[in-house]
């Protein structure tokens, strides 16, 4: 199925110590049948969502969405753990990958609401990203006894995209020393790609996991030294996966290429006021500009305006144009995984007692849903 749509599931986490401290409520029900998520209206007066209220009328609000994770209380039996998100996501798409197929899986929402636990997770629960590593090498190994006429050649990336500049998370943090941006630059093949990013080769997990815990580092050492940037950068672990069949009767050699986007988002608040001063004014509009420009795109492609033109018409081609992926780097950089050779999935992770933050997450999960992406196998025959 090459017209899939972009998967996106939902995930609610526990409350953190703050939360029971302040005796938050829980307003988010999912059902485990339908898969619908409901926003509750809070019922007692958690300043947290006095805000809210002050500003508007508040409503119950359900959306059904490709899964919905209930994360929130390990007790209940439909607790989704790490090892559950991955099972029903990361490892059917690592299945496309070794078929051919590009993908990417990104985590949006707040600050604070699981992005960085669903993707990197801890060491003691290790989320998609490690997971997708240990998959991964668990299945060439087992392949490569299977069909020792295959063989793998895989690569790993990881950058950060912070106030439209793309650091390159691999290359230690000199101390004193100004950070170094990377540039992009789009083939004619490839699409939008960062100049000079190093990609390095990997033949083990341990491999692997070593530059994935580097690059997290790297981003860690940045965001103490700049007002926490972890919450205001988008950060892009990419593996490359090429596998390269020899036919041992015909002699030919057929080589796959998938590429798997592993992308932890910026926190999606909206900046507060009294944030938006001077520098911080500056850095803020920048980080809003990938974001926005991220709301933007979906929004233009789940527009049913483009779904009515015929394919190929030129009225299809007018409107794919205006997608404005050129106007932030992030966007830029994820033209494909949004709207093109790739399959793609979103995961809208939330909070449980924020109304506000989460009917808008909510509301960009419900369009993101529209979306549809066109993934081809990616293979040459050669010789
Ligand atoms: P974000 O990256 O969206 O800012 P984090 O992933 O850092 O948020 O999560 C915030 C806090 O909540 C962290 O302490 C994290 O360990 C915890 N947390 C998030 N999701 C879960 C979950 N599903 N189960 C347990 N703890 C979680
Ligand atoms: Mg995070």
């Amino acid at each position: 199925d090459p017209g899939g749509n972009v998967r996106v599931v939902v995930r609610v986490r526990a409350f953190l110590p703050r939360e029971i401290e302040r005796d938050a409520e829980c307003l988010i029900h999912m059902d485990p049948v339908s898969q619908q998520t409901t926003l509750l209206v809070p019922t007692d007066n958690d300043p947290a969502n006095a805000r809210a209220r002050s500003r508007k009328v508040m409503e119950e609000k359900s959306f059904t969405f490709d899964n919905s994770f209930w994360s929130h209380d390990t007790e209940d039996e439909h607790y989704a753990t790490q090892e559950d998100v991955y099972d029903s996501l990361g490892e059917e798409f690592l299945d496309h990958n070794f078929e051919g197929y590009h993908t990417c899986i990104f985590a949006y929402g707040q600050t604070g609401s699981g992005k960085s636990y669903t993707m990197m997770g801890t060491p003691d629960h290790p989320g998609l990203i490690p997971r997708t590593c240990e998959d991964l090498f668990e299945r060439i190994a087992a392949a490569q006894e299977e069909t020792p006429n295959i063989s793998y050649n895989v690569r790993v990336s990881y950058f950060e995209v912070y106030n439209e500049h793309v650091r390159d998370l691999l290359v230690p943090v000199v101390p004193h020393q100004a950070p170094y941006y990377l540039k992009i630059r789009e083939s004619p093949t490839e699409g939008p790609y960062v100049k000079d990013l190093t990609e390095v080769p990997v033949r083990s997990l341990h491999e692997i996991l070593r530059y994935m815990r580097i690059g997290d580092n790297n981003r860690t050492v940045a965001s103490t030294k700049m007002n926490d940037t972890s919450s205001r950068s988008h950060a892009v672990f990419t593996i490359m996966l090429k596998q390269i069949h020899h036919d041992l009767e015909t002699d030919e050699t057929t080589e796959r290429s998938s590429r798997i986007r592993l992308v932890d988002l910026a926190g999606s608040e909206r900046a507060k006021s009294t944030e938006a001063t001077g520098a911080r004014l500056r850095e803020g509009s920048n980080i809003n500009k990938s974001l926005t420009t991220l709301g933007r795109v979906i929004a233009a492609l789940a527009d049913p305006k483009q779904q009515r033109a015929r394919p190929g018409s030129s009225a299809a081609r007018k409107d794919t144009s205006v997608v404005p992926y050129r106007d932030s780097i992030l966007t830029w950089l994820l033209k494909d995984s949004l709207g093109g050779n790739s399959k793609t999935a979103m995961i809208a992770c939330i909070a449980p007692s924020d109304y506000e933050e989460t009917l808008s997450t909510l509301r960009y999960a419900d369009q993101a849903k529209r979306i549809r992406t066109r993934a081809v196998v990616n293979q040459v025959d050669s010789i």
